[in-house]
């Protein structure tokens, strides 16, 4: 399908691996030049070559921790232009309700409800003068159902959630469309840390705590990068254009719900 966005100029945050670098990857290969973020250099300079060198599309990239008012006026001066914003950062670490703190609490609203809401705020307007526009915000499949040891996960994307469910209904009418997207799990260094720490709350290695997290999806595995990037680039994409506010949740079916 031609997502119809070819020549477009996206901003994917926190997209030097994982769920971001799915989409960065994606967007690519519909031929959207891409500015793509990270606060370690190496890993996203080799993301940004490999792109370059499989799509031919245009890669800046700007190293800087997005959760900061530093690191985003670096990203937005380099940026530029931008018709796609895919929101993005890395997740709070799990912990237990009694541990968790003001600061803490601070941290997780800081990097998953206040930087994409700050992003938003820089980059509407242009999207909205320019009568087009797509922003994409990673969430998490926490958002329809808690996972209790990501309490300050599930805090701080109910935030960016309500913002955006009323902000989209504002924007709409300009062409610009906001929606979130809400991973279930997916084979990525963060899939990988949080299966270490339930083998090492439950007592088993993390071969078993793997193959337990597999057994108990639908589909008998995690998601792909790759899947999860196809998803937000038709999110992206021309045919979107009526998609207003909505959380779209990939998991394979993990939620347990009729609709
Ligand atoms: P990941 O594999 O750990 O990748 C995180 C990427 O974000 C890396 O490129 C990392 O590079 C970058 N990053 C992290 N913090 C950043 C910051 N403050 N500023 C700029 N870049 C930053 O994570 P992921 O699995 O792709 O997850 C992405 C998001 O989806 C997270 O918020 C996670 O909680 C959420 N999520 C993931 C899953 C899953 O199964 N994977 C499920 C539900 C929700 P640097 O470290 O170099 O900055």
């Amino acid at each position: 399908m031609d997502l119809g966005i070819t020549g477009k100029r996206a901003l994917v945050c926190a997209s030097s691996k994982g769920l971001g670098r799915g989409c960065a990857m994606a967007l690519a290969e519909a031929g959207v030049d891409l500015v793509l973020n990270a606060r370690g250099a190496e890993a996203l300079e080799a993301t940004a070559q490999e792109i370059r060198d499989t799509y031919g599309v245009e890669v800046t990239t700007v190293a800087a921790d997005i959760a900061t008012d530093e690191g985003r006026a670096r990203v937005l001066e380099a940026a530029g232009q931008i018709d796609i914003l895919v929101n993005n950062a890395g997740g709070p670490p799990p912990g237990f309700w009694t541990e968790w703190e003001r600061e803490d609490f601070i941290k997780a609203l800081d990097a998953n409800m206040l930087a994409p809401i700050a992003l938003m705020k820089a980059l509407l307007p242009g999207m909205i003068d320019r009568g087009w526009g797509r922003v994409v915000n990673i969430t998490s499949a926490s958002v329809r159902s808690p996972i209790a040891q990501l309490g300050l996960s599930n805090s701080a994307r109910a935030g960016l959630t309500g913002y955006v469910a009323g902000t989209a209904r504002q924007v709409a009418q300009h062409g610009v469309t906001i929606n979130n997207l809400l991973p279930g799990l997916h084979a990525t260094d963060r899939a990988t840390s949080l299966a270490k720490a339930t083998a090492d709350r439950e007592g088993i290695t993390i071969e078993e705590a793997a193959r337990n997290r597999d057994a108990a999806n639908p589909t008998g595995r995690i998601g792909k990068a790759e899947e999860f990037g196809a998803t937000c680039a038709f999110m992206c994409s021309q045919h979107a254009g009526f998609m207003v506010g909505q959380n779209i949740l990939l998991d394979g079916g993990a939620f347990n719900s009729t609709t």
